[in-house]
């Protein structure tokens, strides 16, 4: 077509105007190593508008709980509200093998068929913390915009929960539930970080179901409480994503609690602290990539590596002259 997108500032204003294609370029080109790439990457994002803000939902739970039966569900139930929902996925499965737990093409058919939305899965390759990067990028590229929800989704692998959990205004879990009296080795930090417990498929046992919420309800109880948040958070509710069941309650759910964070200041400052961790990652990430573009270093790395491997230098030791101090 007539459109480079080739230009950062061009791309912007494409991004802005609500161009999908230009979305998906955008996206393509926060997600790419390159240093040139990068270099583009920026000034993109530096020429996107800022007055613009989604309510950014992460979303996780363990793999057939029945997340994208959820989101597809619950991004079917906004856009007929007239809402533009944005789904991205973070996959730290595909990081390690370049395969994917969430990535397959047929996922959320409904929902990628309506206008409103748009269905970003996971790019595979990298490092969990290049993802990270990459999905805070498209986030930002998806406020600009103009998505008034933009879900995160993330399998329940390794860290990649807490992950989400700090780029996101409102953080919840899909579970089904459980047989047993465990809770599905949840780990603590997950639960911790839970705004919302969905026990999804309440359809098939609704008995079993409202153990599970009992019991996940008694477990946030045991927890640290976060003070500043509203009276019933963190909540258990139960869903039926197949169905429908509860999913509006839900929702609301989500919206008071955003709301809630919105008007009493906290939604800003835990915005904030999340820019702040990113500019830490950010800092640490630029600064290994300097290095690794260091020819001096590159120069000295076998030397030393050999020194290490054979014993003769500790590793200390070695970092410290590896880095001319
Ligand atoms: P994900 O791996 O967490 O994304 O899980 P999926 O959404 O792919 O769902 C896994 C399986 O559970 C699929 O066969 C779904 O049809 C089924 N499923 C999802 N939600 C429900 C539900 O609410 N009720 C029932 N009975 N089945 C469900």
């Amino acid at each position: 077509g007539g459109m480079t997108l080739h230009d950062p500032d061009e791309l912007a204003f494409a991004v802005a105007r609500g161009d999908r294609r230009a979305l998906a370029r955008a996206i393509t080109l926060v997600e790419s190593a390159r240093a040139d790439h990068r270099a583009r990457a920026e000034a993109l994002l530096a020429a996107l508008p800022r007055d613009r803000t989604a309510l950014r939902l992460g979303l996780s739970g363990t793999p057939g709980a029945g997340k994208s039966t959820l989101i597809e569900a619950l991004g079917v139930m906004l856009t007929g509200r007239g809402m533009r929902v944005a789904v991205l996925a973070v996959d730290p499965s595909s990081a390690r093998s370049g395969g994917s737990i969430l990535g397959d093409k047929t996922r959320m058919e409904r929902l990628s068929r309506e206008p409103s939305a748009f269905i970003r899965p996971s790019p595979a390759g990298g490092q969990l913390g290049g993802v990270a990067r990459r999905t805070r990028e498209a986030i930002a590229l998806c406020e600009a915009a103009g998505f008034d929800v933009v879900i995160v989704e993330t399998v329940g692998v390794g860290q990649s929960e807490t992950v989400v959990a700090d780029m996101t205004d409102v953080f919840a879990l899909v579970l089904a539930p459980h047989g047993g009296d465990d809770l599905q080795g949840v780990k603590r930090g997950v639960m911790e970080a839970a705004d919302l417990i969905l026990v999804n498929k309440a359809d098939r046992d609704p008995g079993a179901a409202n153990r599970t919420k009992g019991d996940y309800a008694a477990a946030l109880r045991l927890m640290r409480h976060r003070p500043q948040d509203p009276q019933g958070f963190p909540a258990v509710m139960t869903v039926s994503a197949l169905e429908g069941a509860g999913l509006a309650e839900a929702w609301d759910a989500v919206e008071r609690l955003f709301a809630w964070r919105r008007e009493a200041g906290h939604l800003e400052r835990l915005r904030g602290e999340q820019r702040l961790r990113w500019f830490e990652e950010e800092l640490v990430a630029q600064a290994l990539q300097r290095l690794h573009a260091d020819p001096r270093l590159a120069a000295e790395l076998p030397g030393l590596r050999g020194e290490v491997e054979a014993g003769r230098m500790s590793a200390p030791e070695a970092a410290r002259r590896a880095l001319g101090a």
